[in-house]
């Protein structure tokens, strides 16, 4: 049976997080995976350079007390690493690490930032994607210590441990996966597949202050007072859908990571450690405004190709807030389909081509990026 643990950890004070890491490092028993001539590599959620306090990435005190463990457990080889939105460049992670407060984490605990920005190709035993590329740490590491934020995503309802394994992907190539993968449910069984190449992996989550509506930048911040661990991903973002108070067939990774045997059909199958009352006590989380209704299954199906294709039309799409947009065209360079240019220093987007990821709207620094739907999709 799957174990996660999960502690009421009400805010980020540092003797706080101490007193988490250390209970779910017990009570997971997960000393024994630690060995000093690993290479561990911490992969926290920097999505995009954003202050730790506005719930968007993942927080650094949560990522010290991770590292004081590993080294008080004898790990001597320890790297901070993550490929977040836009491109992957030296003076870019600079000003992220910097930013999300993770530079002066390294610097406390004596970890390493990573800045080499090479990556190679690693295989595994996909069912849509066998072979990914991935930043150089995430190839060479004997041990992933996954740290993620727990948010709603516009685009795969939930951002928890599976999800922020994305980040393993060098910049500019994740809009590459958009595109390559279009339609959501690709999309999710390309996330599986990632999950299944990398090396072994220990998740944390950062529920200590969430976030809701429409993540992973765009949402507002939820206090949940909680961290949660489990060395079983899968089995871990199920708990997160409690945590978030949605159904978890919702969330298409969970969904398809039971269809495949890698999640247990429910959270009775799961090994609840610690505060497991505390698990629902932040109430459910606002959805995201981009949550998509696909009607087309009701229909015969000769019929379900167009249905579908009138259905996508009216779907949530992304529109410019002119007055907010500033053009620095970060929309445009992750938007997969190539479909945003900036004219007269806006923004402005051909929906003829738009495949609804929402990656403009989680890259624009200045939430200039709305979400527009029609009313029959919030019934
Ligand atoms: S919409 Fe946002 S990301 Fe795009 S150009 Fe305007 S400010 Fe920049
Ligand atoms: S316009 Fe936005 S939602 Fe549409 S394809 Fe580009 S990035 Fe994705």
């Amino acid at each position: 049976m799957p174990q996660v643990s999960i502690y009421k950890t009400e805010s980020y004070d540092p003797a706080q997080m101490e007193a988490a890491v250390r209970f779910h490092f017990e009570s997971l028993d997960l000393s024994h995976l630690i060995r000093p001539d690993q290479k561990i590599v911490i992969k926290p959620n920097l999505v995009m350079k954003r202050s730790p306090d506005d719930a968007a990435t993942t927080h650094p005190a949560l990522v010290e007390a991770v590292i004081r463990q590993l080294q008080e457990l004898g790990a001597q080889d320890i790297t901070i690493a993550e490929s977040g939105g836009g491109p992957y460049a030296e003076p870019l992670l600079r000003s992220l690490y910097g930013t999300c407060g993770m530079a002066e984490a390294a610097r406390r605990t004596g970890a390493a930032l990573n800045f080499d920005t090479g990556s190679c190709q690693i295989e595994g035993d996909g069912q849509v994607t066998r072979r990914f590329t991935v930043i150089n740490p995430v190839a060479n590491a004997d041990l992933i210590i996954n740290v993620c934020k727990l948010k709603t995503h516009c685009m795969t309802v939930l951002s928890g441990a599976v999800k922020n394994l994305f980040g393993c992907i060098p910049g500019l190539m994740k809009p590459e996966l958009h595109m390559r993968y279009p339609e959501k449910e690709d999309f999710c069984q390309m996330l599986l597949d990632l999950s299944a190449a990398l090396p072994q992996v220990i998740s944390f989550v950062d529920a200590v202050d969430a976030m809701e509506g429409d993540g992973p930048t765009g949402g507002s911040k939820k206090h949940v007072g909680l961290t949660l661990c489990s060395s079983d991903r899968y089995a871990l973002d199920l708990v997160n859908a409690a945590v978030l108070g949605v159904d978890p067939s919702d969330i298409i990774t969970v969904r398809q990571s039971m269809e495949r045997g890698l999640c247990p059909a429910s959270l009775e199958d799961i090994e609840l450690l610690g505060d497991r009352d505390a698990l629902t006590q932040a109430g459910p989380f606002r959805y995201p405004r981009s949550k998509q209704t696909d009607f087309s299954s009701q229909f015969p199906a000769p019929l379900r190709p167009a249905v579908k294709k009138v259905t996508r039309w009216l779907q949530p799409r992304p529109a410019i807030r002119t007055k907010s947009c500033v053009g620095c065209g970060k929309c445009a360079e992750s938007c997969p389909a190539h479909t945003i240019q900036i004219r007269e220093r806006k923004a402005v987007i051909n929906y003829q081509n738009c495949i609804r990821c929402f990656c403009c709207h989680e890259m624009c620094p200045k939430q200039a990026i709305d979400i527009h739907r029609l009313g029959i999709f919030d019934l």
